[in-house]
């Protein structure tokens, strides 16, 4: 039985453009920014006419004419009625929430774990991150490894399948995230993604192989007239610490789609954009980017520049004060 308000939980679950990412869509921001546009996917051509509006969760293509939403695309890419591409939709949503348990059963087990290790905690003091409330707040965990496996299987009754697939261990069961601090990436309250900041060896940041989520905290702060964008985690609680509770993160200086759009979303906001003031100029670089793609899309930014060789947690942790960040955003110049 197909009941109306199922149409929009499908379409709230799965995200237009996420979707179209499981044909291999590829896509550049257009616009104002919240417009994507790439190859069409339901008729052959050279030259992108194919549109995705994320705030709308809509699509458009003028090479074809063919519009609308999540479930009129699968209805034409499948050649389903109506009726069967809700049921084709619905299977999928329904391993998007299992996903979305275990998912939530991991974190649970990470934050289980983080006060019981001392090497743990003892990299979070490092780091500057020493105020328990904080630590709760962002939710952060520790994976030890080792017995992940057993306590999603056996406690939660979770599939060593799903396990793998996620990511969430390789083929012989051992945690991809081993020795890393876990931070749940979110979109809208859900559990998207998790990202490990490792406390040994390298690489330093792992994510998922899955949509990295929304901007760190979003709801939280989306309607401050100024809001403060960082690197990193430790940047962000650094800054929270210090009384910048206007501070995000996109967990990198990449901003994926869902992320700028998310930064567009009211024309009258300014960003401060606080990235790693490092040797190689890679954080200044992306920040001058961004802040390019930011004025096309009509909003104000300006461009922090912290001391050489710093990053905001760095900055802090080297005994910085927050009037020295205020003053760095007073001098923060626009492009
Ligand atoms: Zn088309």
């Amino acid at each position: 039985m197909f009941d109306c308000n199922e149409a929009e939980k499908l379409k709230r679950d799965l995200p237009l453009l996420d979707y179209l990412k499981r044909f291999h869509w590829t896509s550049r921001r257009v616009g104002s920014g919240q417009e994507y546009v790439g190859l069409c996917l339901l008729h052959s051509e050279t030259h992108p006419s194919f549109y995705v509006n994320v705030a709308k969760d809509l699509f458009f293509c003028h090479g074809c004419g063919c519009g609308g939403d999540l479930i009129r695309f699968v209805q034409i890419y499948f050649k389903l009625s109506f009726r069967d591409s809700v049921a084709h939709l619905r299977k999928e949503s329904a391993q998007v929430a299992d996903d979305r348990d275990l998912l939530g059963d991991t974190v649970a087990f990470y934050q289980y774990q983080l006060p019981r290790h001392e090497e743990a905690l003892d990299y979070l003091r490092k780091r500057g991150l020493r105020d328990p409330g904080l630590i709760r707040h962002l939710g952060l965990g520790y994976a030890p490894g080792g017995s992940l496996r057993d306590h999603l299987l056996s406690v939660c009754g979770h599939r060593f399948d799903r396990l793998v697939s996620l990511g969430l261990t390789n083929r012989h069961g051992r945690d991809c995230l081993f020795r890393r601090i876990i931070f749940p990436c979110l979109n809208q309250d859900r559990i998207v993604n998790l990202y490990g900041r490792s406390i040994g060896p390298p690489p330093p940041h792992r994510f998922l192989p899955r949509a990295k989520g929304g901007l760190v905290a979003w709801e939280t702060l989306r309607n401050a007239p100024t809001v403060i964008l960082v690197e990193g985690l430790f940047d962000l609680a650094a800054l929270w610490q210090t009384g910048f509770c206007n501070t995000t993160s996109a967990l990198g200086c990449h901003l994926t789609a869902e992320q700028f759009s998310q930064l567009c979303d009211d024309p009258k906001r300014t960003i401060f954009i606080a990235f790693d003031s490092d040797a190689n100029a890679a954080g200044l670089h992306a920040a001058s980017k961004l802040a390019l793609e930011l004025e096309k899309a009509g909003l104000q930014s300006r461009i922090v520049r912290l001391p050489d060789g710093h990053d905001p947690n760095s900055f802090f942790i080297s005994g910085a004060t927050a009037d020295d960040f205020r003053r760095c955003l007073e001098r923060a110049g626009g492009l």
